[in-house]
């Protein structure tokens, strides 16, 4: 029970009709002597109706549509200042925005061959791409591998933390999606595997040609 007797206006009159007895009668208020529980109770009951239901609706829906109206006028406004901000906001994380971009591209393809767990730490990968994009600024470009490929014609890989690591991009490019740890293929492309040659040295000379390597 409530404690009312800390109430502004509260006196201690007499039990009211509904038996709500605070120790020898009911705490009332003083400007209409009417029983604190009593109204408690009411306000209780009449929130629960229809009624009120719709009221309350009504009401968010018309505090939303002033805030709404409120930011739209405040971006009328403001029009110039805001896209000078973003303008200014875009140029000084441009580097990050697309390693936002990147990651996204490979959720997307790792989404596609359902090689996205439930626990695939995406705020913590976006970092990883973030941390990759940031050693990209000097002459060496760097890019997030998939250490088990997504996918290959053997395995498929994971998109989550424990299968990223970042690499040098010709390195990750050369890798394509035919090495990984212990897997039957090795990396001296010159020697070859017995699986998809073909395709490896195509994929190698047009990485070759693309990063100007001899
Ligand atoms: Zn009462």
């Amino acid at each position: 029970m409530k404690d009312f007797s800390k109430r502004k206006n509260a006196y201690l009159g007499p039990v009211c009709k509904h038996g709500h007895d605070h120790g020898g009668g009911s705490w009332r208020d003083s400007a209409n002597s009417t029983c604190f529980e009593c109204t408690t109770e009411r306000i209780k009951r009449y929130a629960q109706t229809d009624r009120a239901k719709a009221k309350r609706k009504e009401a968010k829906k018309r505090d939303k549509d002033k805030i709404k109206l409120k930011s739209q006028e405040y971006r009328q406004r403001n029009r110039e200042r805001i896209a000078e901000y973003n303008k200014r906001y875009i140029e000084e994380n441009k580097h990050w925005h697309s390693s936002y971009f990147y990651e996204w591209n490979a959720y997307r393809r790792a989404h596609k061959l359902k090689a996205t767990p439930a626990w695939c730490e995406r705020q913590d990968i976006i970092l990883i791409y973030k941390e990759a994009k940031e050693m990209s600024k000097g002459d060496i470009k760097y890019q997030v591998d998939h250490i088990v490929p997504l996918i290959s014609d053997l395995v498929c890989g994971l998109h989550c933390l424990s299968n990223l690591r970042i690499i040098e991009a010709k390195e990750n490019i050369v890798k394509g999606n035919r090495w990984w740890p212990d897997g039957p293929f090795d990396l001296d492309h010159e020697n070859g595997g017995t699986h998809g040659l073909d395709d490896r040295k195509k994929r190698l000379e047009r990485a070759k040609k693309a990063l100007g390597v001899a």
